[in-house]
């Protein structure tokens, strides 16, 4: 008998003809996230995806694989020669061990699937004989179908499988089957999980920040580095490109409005997100915005932001709520770090009304009386680069 991590699947069973290349992206994407830990046999099999356990610690394994994305559920099972009496074996000292991690269970159910139709025993019998089984070698205990403290899983394929455990992954498609991306990643709650909810689909991500230094602080930086590494811990390796924004929000600062410094500041990320994106292979650049979060955020922001580019702009969080996005960040385990509270270089010069229907007509025209070309060339001139990895 061994243990193996048994891996389901969902959207990928649905691409038809090309369903084998999204299942080997999976098992690829699933090996690079257990190779801090050996070399271990990950392989597909009855369209699930199975790990041998052997003597690697089974949480380790479970932590990295239920992160990547695809993966929508996962279990540890004892695998075995299908046979019978050692089907209620197994399944008797699984209920044991879950009995005496938590004595509170009382109530239990067993769960059949027949994947070989060669062998005799129907599911429902299979569960049936299991479970009486159960209840005659333990005490205190009841069958509940409905409601059970533990389900007894018990799978006939061509070994037999037995476990009680499900841990649920993100769901999605592997990273790989999908181009590039780049996000723009301030050190707010939001772009993180907007960048999250882009790699999900299986797009790879690069990200890209703008800073202020030295008005904002090297601390500032790392928090963003932070961010950028807990990303890292569901997209894989990517690139990081900082930006000092400041010589060009002097400019604006001198030669626009006062209101229009921040939708002045949004075109010029926006427009050398853009060119750094074209340089390395991007297709879309990717934010956090949401209707009406900010007054950089209302409709017509959005659109004035939007037409300094040219390149799709993907806004996953464009209809959500805060309280939902909150809920978001907590779950892929950013918020902690998204909230601390350092100076972003939007809170530079920051206006004190801030134009919320901006016209796009005028905001274009005090924008001519900069420099544009120059000043985002200088800006990408002096741009830093760092690899960002979980390992460090
Ligand atoms: P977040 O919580 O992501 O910082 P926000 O609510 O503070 O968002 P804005 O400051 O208006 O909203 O920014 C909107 C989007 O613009 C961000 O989600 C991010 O994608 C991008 N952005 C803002 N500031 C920066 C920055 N300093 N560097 C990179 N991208 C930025
Ligand atoms: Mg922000």
């Amino acid at each position: 008998m061994e243990n193996v991590v048994v891996i389901r699947y969902g959207e990928i069973m649905l691409k038809g003809k090309n369903k084998r290349f999204f299942e080997d992206k999976l098992v690829s994407q699933i090996r690079h996230a257990l190779s801090d830990l050996g070399k271990l046999r990950v392989y597909k099999a009855h369209s699930r995806i199975y790990i041998d356990v052997e003597n690697y610690n089974v949480n380790d394994i479970t932590d990295r694989a239920k992160r990547v994305f695809g993966v929508v559920s996962l279990s540890v099972a004892k695998r075995f020669e299908v046979d019978m009496d050692k089907i209620k074996e197994i399944a008797l000292d699984e209920l044991k061990d879950r009995i005496s991690e938590n004595n509170n269970i009382k109530t239990f159910k067993v769960e059949s699937k027949r994947g070989d139709k060669s062998f005799p025993m129907q599911s429902l019998e299979i569960s049936r004989e299991v479970g009486g089984y159960l209840l005659e070698n333990i005490e205190n205990i009841s069958v509940d179908v409905h409601n059970p403290d533990v389900s007894i899983q018990v799978e006939v394929r061509d070994k037999a499988f037995v476990f009680s455990n499900k841990i649920n992954g993100f769901g999605g498609l592997p990273l790989g089957t999908n181009g590039k991306a780049l996000l723009l990643l301030s050190g707010g709650i939001d772009s993180p999980v907007a960048g999250w909810l882009v790699g999900k689909r299986g797009v790879d991500i690069e990200a890209i920040h703008f800073h202020s230094y030295p008005f904002t602080s090297d601390r500032a930086k790392e928090k963003v580095i932070d961010l950028a590494k807990i990303l890292s811990s569901y997209c894989g390796k990517f690139k990081l490109y900082s930006i000092n924004l400041l010589p060009i929000q002097k400019e604006i600062n001198e030669k626009c409005p006062e209101e229009e410094m921040t939708i002045l500041s949004r075109r010029f990320m926006m427009k050398i997100a853009e060119r750094v994106g074209v340089a390395n292979n991007c297709d879309a650049l990717v934010t956090g915005e949401s209707i009406g979060q900010v007054a950089s955020q209302t409709v017509k922001s959005l659109y004035v932001t939007n037409e300094s580019v040219e390149m799709p702009v993907f806004r996953p969080l464009i209809a959500m709520d805060k309280v939902d996005i909150i809920d978001l960040a907590h779950k892929i385990g950013t918020y902690e770090t998204s909230i601390l509270p350092f100076e972003d270089c939007c809170t530079v010069f920051l206006p004190k009304h801030p134009v919320t229907q901006p016209k796009l007509d005028k905001i274009v025209k005090s924008e001519s009386k900069l420099d544009v070309e120059e000043l985002i060339n200088a800006a990408i001139e002096d741009m830093e680069v760092e690899i960002i990895t979980i390992e460090d």
